[in-house]
């Protein structure tokens, strides 16, 4: 078959010509070809390799193209960049690799086309488009990747054993595409995986998260996270999810699994939004469970404080695999906090002052964390299930009409610190606090309006109660 079309962008024809200048071959690989078979959508990073020097050919690509694009050079890799409008173009020489025991960075030569798809992760990642002029768009497929596609299987071109230990960061990879794609691991991998499964310490953080957040940014993650668990890699990577793992039972009492819970929720959550943060507070919202959890003879299971324990985990497991200790991980921490106060709230009538306080708490991550809890509703119980959802629907109204007319998202005392100092001519003090949190608190509860008015009037009654007088 050929795959002219794939390569019908004009740059395509510009890397052929070039090549051919240099009297050099060239192929596109990886990638673009996997998604172009399976109808992807067109992918944004092109490889290309040549049978010489990818640098080389780079160079004289930038000069072949309109507007002469800035060429980036990676010597240590042997590897350029450049952009052509919004596509990557990645340029690299067709090499042959060797692996040491304790690094995933190979000894490298110079090698043919072949060699270079040797050392390619997956079968289905080392399709290769013919780019020379007389074989335009002919695709390259020694291990029967298209097969591979067509059955929906991750497989590697050696011997899975050689490919992972090779580089570790590949098991993670399988798995990664196996969640993206919707494909199945083919059964010697797992295996090699499994075997080698420790080896993936050697790997960095920074590699690890972009995998897991890929995971995540998948349509069903927990495809990736169950195959984390079978192969062993979650204890390397998130101990905090296994430790989640199973059902205790005392008296006969027993308590859900957590684990299973918790992808479940992931799953739910990706149906209703693509942020990434708000995935990983779902990923993390139970985590406190574990070390929280005690049985006790009269109420059986409980997780006292998981929520408060969790937040700080996230903090910890952030730290550890290097991902950003920023906004986004405060977001993360503050869902996780508050992850059961809806819950505790729909399992009551709804009243106005406790959605007050709520938003109040919430402030701007209120959608996010209904978002959350509604996902978190996984019981098989279709009475539970649907008085929950009704109970989330009315939070959710009221959290618009509260807003409205309250606005407490983001509490700004009417009265200030300044305004109660002066009307009492009183230097900063104790006082000063306690008036102002009885203002805050007698909105809270919907007693006076978060208006001007009534709070002034408050403080003078509140002013008087602590034997103050108006100056
Ligand atoms: P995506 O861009 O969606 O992550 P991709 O297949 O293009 O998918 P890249 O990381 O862009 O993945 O890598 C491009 C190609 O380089 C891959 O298709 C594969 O052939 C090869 N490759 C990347 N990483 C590895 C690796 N660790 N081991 C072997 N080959 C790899
Ligand atoms: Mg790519």
């Amino acid at each position: 078959m050929n795959y002219k079309k794939a390569l019908s962008d004009g740059f395509f024809k510009v890397i052929s010509e070039s090549a051919k200048e240099l009297g050099v071959d060239s192929y596109v690989i990886g990638g673009f070809v996997r998604d172009h078979i399976l109808n992807r959508g067109t992918h944004k990073d092109v490889d290309i390799v040549a049978v010489g020097s990818g640098i080389d050919l780079a160079n004289h690509v930038a000069k072949n193209l309109p507007g002469n694009p800035k060429v980036q050079i990676f010597k240590t890799y042997g590897t350029a960049m450049l952009m052509h409008g919004d596509v990557e173009l990645e340029f690299v020489g067709a090499r042959k690799e060797s692996y040491s025991k304790d690094s995933r960075n190979p000894v490298v030569e110079n090698g043919t086309l072949e060699d270079d798809q040797n050392r390619r992760d997956f079968t289905i990642n080392a399709l290769a488009l013919d780019l020379n002029e007389s074989r335009f768009g002919k695709l390259l497929d020694p291990f029967n990747g298209v097969e591979d596609l067509e059955n929906k299987v991750i497989r590697t071109p050696l011997d899975p054993n050689i490919t992972y230990t090779d580089d570790p960061l590949r098991m993670l990879r399988a798995i990664r595409f196996a969640t993206q794609l919707g494909f199945t691991i083919e059964e010697r991998s797992i295996k090699a995986i499994t075997k080698n499964n420790d080896r993936i310490k050697i790997i960095s953080k920074e590699r690890i998260v972009t995998e897991l957040n890929k995971i995540l940014l998948s349509d069903v993650p927990s495809v990736g996270f169950l195959l984390l668990e079978k192969t062993g890699l979650l204890k390397y990577v998130l101990p905090e999810l296994i430790a989640l793992k199973g059902i205790d039972e005392i008296e006969g009492q027993r308590h859900k699994d957590n684990f299973y819970h918790t992808l479940e929720v992931v799953d739910n959550i990706c149906k209703h939004t693509d942020d990434l943060w708000l995935r990983w507070a779902a990923l993390l919202h139970d985590i406190g469970k574990a070390p929280t959890k005690k049985f006790h003879k009269k109420i059986g299971w409980t997780f006292h404080g998981h929520e408060f324990q969790g937040s700080k985990m996230v903090y910890k497991l952030f730290k550890r695999l290097k991902m950003p200790l920023n906004d986004k991980m405060k977001f993360v921490q503050k869902l996780v906090l508050m992850s059961s106060r809806p819950i505790v709230l729909a399992e009551d009538k709804v009243t106005d002052s406790a959605v007050r306080r709520l938003v109040f708490d919430a402030g701007d991550y209120v959608d996010d964390l209904m978002t959350l809890c509604e996902a978190d509703i996984t019981t098989k119980n279709p009475k539970k299930f649907n008085k929950y959802h009704n109970n989330f629907k009315i939070v959710r109204q009221k959290i618009i009409e509260v807003e409205e007319r309250d606005h407490v998202r983001n509490f700004q005392p009417p009265v200030s610190g300044e305004e109660i100092m002066k009307t009492f001519g009183l230097e900063p003090s104790r006082e000063i606090g306690l008036i102002k949190d009885s203002i805050k608190e007698a909105i809270l509860e919907g007693i006076i309006p978060n208006e001007y008015e009534a709070a002034y009037e408050l403080m003078l009654k509140e002013g008087e109660k602590l034997g103050l007088k108006k100056k």
